[in-house]
């Protein structure tokens, strides 16, 4: 029975019951009742940009009452991704599969802000204060006086918490995380969807009327998405994640969503036992070393955003006899994978369908830009025909149905950057009226079939 101010509602057809109930009586949808905290004013407008009763003024002076206030956190990096720093009032999650460094981040931001002499708010769910302190020792952030500027309270009560904010307005609200905090007017617990949404709810009402900075640690499943309500990602302003390999030391962080700024900027970092530092050399950080070039291996210059990176694509293709052969992809999308199988079949000689085939990136990325198609293909070819590409290539390129390539965008910046780190030579679909686009030192191969990539860009005898 839910509480004298509490509900579920179906999060599928808004209907709303006293009980909770396996179905919806009223839409059939399995598992979609949520508790809901009943109020007398709807708080779902508290995410418009709209303020009531604003008078119309000409588009040319629109909004420069209201520009936004940012305060850098002192990271070039996660500054990059923010378009310029946090901005007062904005509630920002940050995703992340555990261990993969989202509590060390934002130690590094609380002192970077800190640093700029603002105080933080620290609450954390997830560790105990003393568990706080330690890391920050580690990563050498106690010292004073940014140690003295960061107050650390283990709560789980967002009750407690936005109280607590409330009396001390700090520069930075920190919640680590949002699968911890509950609300009392909740029956159910921590992490489940209804306390997860009222949290959050709760935490944007903090941020908005008090101006107050608020970032929340949200876990991510093993499937990739954020653990709780869908809705989580629509109700705040900002959603960074967390990306790479923890085993390895590389870090990519992401905006999927940035109410203040570019969704297209990434900042890469590497994790080190001080803490997450930025890398020297974003484009080549997730190259991996080889001594000579090996078979299935392509390096292709992607773009994330406005940087060009230059990422290793690695393929196997081994023989079996099962009748339906692995497919497996990790960083690439394996619906793109099952489609440059089907067309290297097809059109290219590359007969795979007694194979089992493995595809991924070096370094843990994940990228889905369609010009990856051309590195993978070949990575596939160059392993069937366990034959290395051309020492010094890369390739990009999007490869269509009936095997052939089409164009990338931004291809001056990423083969600027592919001949600044030393490739000779690049494998680039066939375009008409391009201008004068040749670097000095690089090889350009043009070409207009997916075949004829196979051809130019595998070493040793002609296929
Ligand atoms: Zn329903």
């Amino acid at each position: 029975m839910a509480r004298a101010q509490s509900r579920y509602v179906c999060q599928s057809c808004g209907a709303s019951v006293l009980r909770w109930e396996g179905q919806c009586r009223t839409c059939g949808e399995w598992n979609t009742l949520v508790e809901t905290v009943v109020r007398e004013t709807p708080r779902a407008n508290s995410r418009s940009v709209v303020t009531a009763g604003a008078d119309p003024v000409p588009l040319t002076h629109a909004g420069e009452a209201d520009a936004e206030v940012r305060r850098p956190v002192g990271i070039g990096e996660l500054d990059r991704v923010l378009g310029g720093g946090l901005v007062a009032g904005s509630l920002v999650l940050l995703g992340g599969e555990p261990g993969i460094g989202k509590s060390t981040l934002l130690l590094q931001v609380a002192a970077g802000v800190a640093a700029a002499g603002g105080e933080i708010l620290y609450a954390t769910g997830e560790e105990s204060a003393t568990q706080v302190r330690l890391r920050a020792s580690r990563l050498g952030l106690t010292g004073a006086p940014v140690g003295d500027a960061i107050r650390v309270v283990a709560e789980t009560g967002v009750g407690r918490i936005t109280e607590l904010a409330r009396g001390a307005r700090p520069a930075l609200l920190v919640v680590d995380s949002v699968q911890t905090v509950a609300s009392e007017e909740l029956d159910g617990p921590p992490g489940s969807v209804g306390q997860v949404r009222e949290a959050t709810l709760r935490l944007m009402e903090l941020a908005k009327a008090d101006d107050i900075p608020v970032v929340l640690v949200g876990h991510v499943t093993k499937d990739g998405t954020l653990a709780g309500p869908k809705t989580l990602e629509h109700l705040v302003d900002v959603v960074l994640a967390i990306e790479g390999d923890r085993t390895g030391g590389l870090r990519l962080l992401r905006a999927s969503k940035n109410r203040y700024g570019s969704t297209e900027e990434v900042g890469v970092f590497e994790m080190g036992d001080r803490g997450l530092t930025e890398v020297a050399d974003p484009a080549r950080a997730f190259l991996a070393e080889h001594d000579a070039p090996a078979p299935g291996s392509v390096v292709a210059p992607i773009l994330e955003g406005s940087r060009p990176l230059l990422v290793e694509v690695q393929a196997l293709v081994a023989p079996t006899s099962a009748p339906s052969p692995r497919r497996t992809a990790s960083g690439v999308d394996p619906n793109r994978l099952a489609l440059l199988v089907a067309v290297l079949g097809r059109r290219a000689g590359i007969a795979l369908g007694s194979h089992d085939v493995y595809a991924n990136l070096a370094g843990g990325l994940s990228v889905t830009e369609p010009g990856l198609d051309l590195p993978l293909a070949l990575a596939l070819a160059s392993s069937l025909r366990d034959r290395p590409l051309v020492a010094g290539t890369v390739a990009i390129g999007e490869v269509g149905l009936l095997g052939e390539l089409r164009g990338v965008g931004g291809l001056d910046r990423r083969l600027r950057e592919a001949a600044r780190l030393g490739f000779s030579r690049a494998v680039v679909p066939r375009s008409r009226g391009r201008g004068d686009s040749r670097l000095p030192g690089l090889d350009l191969v043009e070409v207009g079939s997916l075949a004829d990539a196979i051809r130019v860009s595998l070493a040793g005898a002609l296929t």
